[in-house]
């Protein structure tokens, strides 16, 4: 509306109105260099929920940069979670800022606020003892037939 003729303006507009951008500094509980990890806004009674967000605002990020947040997540994870037996990764179908790249991590308390959200959303979950991940998806598309090839290569079960 106030310039519609240069483009980095709205870009930078629209990062200053994004709540990932604007997580100040004494929030940020770790750097990386291509990314930042802090707690979520509202923590739903878990004990502890994470957040990995790219230091960029951009809505999508190639194969290879995904994974690299994935297995930052699983080191991270793997600290950050160490007092419950097993904790999940989330697809972002729900997420409340889906132009910025970002992915939560929470354990898997029953009694959580958003445990019900949580049964519903896709997720990796993360066995603390063997560092084991399972994929879980929602429960009304569990009866659906899996690709073979690709559940053998994500499953990677302890039994
Ligand atoms: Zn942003």
């Amino acid at each position: 509306m106030e310039d519609s003729r240069t483009p980095l303006n709205d870009e930078d507009h629209k990062a200053n109105s994004c709540p990932l951008c604007n997580i100040p500094g004494q929030e940020v509980l770790a750097e990386f260099p291509r990314w930042r990890l802090a707690r979520t806004k509202t923590m739903k009674q878990h004990r502890e929920r994470l957040m990995l967000y790219f230091r960029e605002h951009v809505k999508t990020l190639d194969e290879q940069s995904i994974g690299e947040a994935y297995m930052l997540l699983l080191t991270i994870g793997r600290r950050y979670f160490s007092y419950t037996d097993r904790w999940a990764v989330f697809e972002p179908v729900y997420a409340t800022v889906p132009d910025h790249w970002h992915r939560v991590a929470s354990d898997l308390d029953p009694s959580s606020e958003d445990y019900e959200q949580i049964l519903k959303t896709p997720r990796l979950i993360i066995h603390t003892d063997q560092m084991t991940i399972d994929r879980a998806k929602p429960e009304s598309l569990e009866g659906l037939p899996e690709n073979p090839s690709s559940a053998g290569q994500q499953r990677a079960r302890s039994s």
